[in-house]
């Protein structure tokens, strides 16, 4: 409804930043959006967080990209540009169609040089469905690589390699929703009252009417004031802390012997693994007391229904998965996976990163988790697309990064993406970037990974364009085209088609709405969603294989889609971090979000109130830590890793353990990946984001 007195237009869409998904309605006057409301989406019932009511002016920012631009001849790629300088200085503008011409051509003719696999395209867990398919199809056919791959890589690919070894789908298994449904909720290595709020209010709730709630993460956290047992364990002991659990429950014969009969293989070696871990042993690796992981194992298993939630505090390891490994095994041994109030959940980051990953953007498979290396799955798509595709899995996020700077990759085309801020070692990561020799960057602002490009195309935010957004519960809905676009900025769908009509591609899509036909054709989970069903009941659940299919919002309530029907227990090993703090750098660093500020920044630094609420890096250290050095929180330091070094005021903050520092990457004046570990799980290909050794000094 129109406002009253201010005269608004109104658009129902949705929330841009987390993976809990909020409808909102925007109220617009003039093309500016003035204010929001949550709506009644299935995943907010009309609640939003402080990002989705006040985080969305950053679209009307003056910094906006309107214009094409250019490389000027002559000027070098320089990371030093990013610690300052006259990074547009750098560019020429020019007409779209120069410079879609200079895109289309470098890419091809490098592929021309050197091999479809000397180049490389990361798309966007922040862009729609439709963006994410349309642009690993471009890859795919136009220059016959896998060598694509996005931000997924970054946050939970640790805990779909491990979810799709142990029960065959790397999707989440029951919605956040089902928290009030559950007795137990054991929430480890997640935020989600900073990181998924509204998704944390169902958590709450559920233990205001009684059911308990197990928070297991090395920082203290707010959610951790609701729980029966907040447990801050040792950072990177999560292996340790979880197979001792597994052998309270085992050792106790606290297991659902039904369920394993009929639905879980492995169950005898796996005891075997477990005998030894026990809780007295562990102890001292995991930093808690015996008794607590006797009493936190008990409560988990003597649940009728128990929900597993976890982050990026699990997966973001060198041994993330088989931190997920654990997990899985908690849920499948006491028989929770499969009906309400129970199940395993990762909680995804961005707004479409389980959309993005559904879509293909993925190196080593195609939309629905089809193989790339699957002769028959891939022959269905090169049906439909009429070509025959590439059979070898393509290179992963950082492994991109590391064959950039081999020469291996020389030319790449990032959708939305900001690798200069969120890969792990930065200074390789921008050097790798830089040494490209052709960078094609399609954003709406300068990012740091704009600043190195050759040719930057303006594209449009999400409220300036229509398509369909994935949330953590697997509910697809429709994000509405709120504002025109600024200046001559272009929707991201109409820029990847330019690019392929000049590569030879003859597609015809009219729409969004026509991508996505062609997408329910090729991926059987959501043959039954359609832009119109989306229109008619707002949210969609995928699996959803026809139209009369409501959407399974359980999953595996029968059978789990393996080859023996059975789910599979995988042990997992207490395997150190790839970088243990030393004499030299005795701290450990790690990192992550904050309430305010999304990522690598790009949209909430230029959100006004967020902006304001958290206007620059702080360096968080426990207040005994800051004494020991002589420090008074606001004072400067300076952090130091094996990789990289930066300066940022300190804050005082006693849910960071002591001996850990703890710095959000937010913010480019103090890039919190100079330092990280580029080390990488040897299954998900992630970085250990969450764990590397750092000196603090004084500035
Ligand atoms: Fe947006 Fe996530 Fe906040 Fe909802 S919880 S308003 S989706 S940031």
């Amino acid at each position: 409804m129109p406002h009253p007195v201010l005269k608004t237009e109104t658009v129902d869409s949705l929330c841009p930043y987390c993976g809990v998904g909020c409808q909102v309605t925007y109220h617009v006057k003039d093309d500016k959006i003035i204010y929001t409301d949550g709506r009644d989406g299935p995943a907010n019932l009309s609640r939003l967080c402080v990002k989705g009511r006040f985080g969305f002016d950053y679209t009307h920012h003056p910094d906006r990209l309107t214009k094409p631009l250019i490389r000027i001849e002559g000027v070098a790629k320089d990371p030093a540009i990013l610690n300052g300088g006259d990074a547009f200085g750098q560019f020429r503008e020019a007409t779209w169609e120069e410079a879609l011409g200079h895109a289309a051509a470098s890419l091809e003719s490098t592929c021309e040089e050197f091999g479809a696999d000397a180049i490389a395209g990361f798309g966007s867990a922040k862009g729609s469905n439709e963006e994410a398919y349309l642009f690993q199809k471009l890859m795919r056919t136009a220059f016959k690589t896998n060598n694509v791959d996005h931000c997924t890589r970054l946050c939970h690919a640790s805990s779909v390699a491990a979810l799709m070894e142990g029960i065959g789908s790397g999707a989440v298994t029951a919605p956040f929703t089902d928290a009030e449904k559950a007795d137990v909720i054991l929430v480890i290595g997640a935020r989600p009252s900073q990181n998924h709020p509204v998704a944390s209010t169902y958590i709450k709730a559920a233990k205001r009417d009684g059911a308990k709630l197990i928070v297991l993460d090395p920082r203290g956290q707010a959610l951790s004031r609701h729980a029966d047992y907040g447990v801050q364990f040792k950072p990177g002991a999560d292996v340790a802390l979880l197979n001792a659990m597994l052998h309270v429950i085992i050792t106790e014969d606290l297991v659902d012997h039904a369920y394993i009969e009929q639905r879980v293989n492995g169950f005898e070696e796996f005891s075997q693994h477990i005998k030894t871990f026990t809780p007295e042993r562990m102890a001292e690796k995991c930093g808690v007391d015996a008794g607590t992981i006797r009493a936190i194992a008990r409560t988990f298993a003597q649940a009728k229904r128990a929900i597993i939630f976890w982050g990026m505090g699990v997966s973001q390891h060198t041994h993330g998965t088989d931190n997920a490994r654990c997990l899985i095994a908690l849920a499948l041994i006491t028989g929770n996976v499969g009906r309400p109030g129970t199940g395993l959940h990762p909680l995804r980051g961005q707004n479409n990163v389980q959309g993005a990953s559904d879509a293909g953007l993925i190196p080593m498979v195609l939309p629905d988790y089809t193989r790339v290396d699957d002769d028959f799955g891939r022959g269905r798509f090169e049906t439909v697309w009429q070509m025959a595709l590439n059979p070898v899995p393509g290179l992963t996020v950082v492994e991109i990064m590391h064959a950039a700077l081999a020469g291996d990759v020389r030319a790449m085309y990032i959708m939305g993406e900001n690798p200069a801020m969120s890969d792990p070692d930065l200074n390789k990561a921008r050097r790798a970037l830089a040494s490209l020799d052709h960078l094609v960057v399609q954003d709406i602002f300068m990012t740091e990974t704009a600043m190195l490009a050759d040719v930057i195309l303006p594209a449009t935010s999400f409220y300036e364009k229509t398509g369909s957004f994935t949330n953590s519960n697997r509910q697809v809905q429709l994000g509405r085209q709120v504002l025109p676009p600024p200046g001559d900025a272009r929707e991201d769908l109409i820029i990847i088609q330019d690019i392929a009509k000049r590569l030879g591609l003859d597609w015809h899509y009219k729409n969004t709405a026509h991508v996505f036909e062609e997408m329910r054709r090729v991926m059987p989970s959501h043959a039954g969603i359609s832009h119109q069903r989306l229109e008619r009941e707002g949210s969609v659940t995928y699996p959803c294989t026809s139209e009369e299919h409501a959407g399974e919002e359980i999953l595996f309530g029968e059978g789990f889609p393996m080859a023996s029907g059975k789910a599979r227990l995988v042990p997992a090993q207490t395997l150190a971090p790839d970088e243990e703090p030393d004499e030299a750098y005795p701290f450990i660093l790690t990192t992550g979000r904050m309430l305010e500020h999304w990522h690598t920044g790009a949209m909430t630094r230029r959100a006004s109130v967020l902006d304001a609420l958290e206007p620059g890096p702080v360096i968080a250290l426990h207040p005994k830590d800051l004494a020991q050095l002589g420090l008074v929180a606001g004072d400067g330091v300076t952090l130091t890793s094996r990789r990289g070094t930066l300066t940022a005021a300190t804050r005082a903050d006693s849910d960071v353990p002591q001996g850990v520092v703890f710095l959000a990457f937010a913010f480019h004046e103090a890039a919190a990946n100079l330092l990280t570990n580029p080390s990488l799980d040897p299954f998900g290909k992630i970085a250990e984001l969450k764990y590397c050794a750092v000196k603090v000094e004084k500035t």
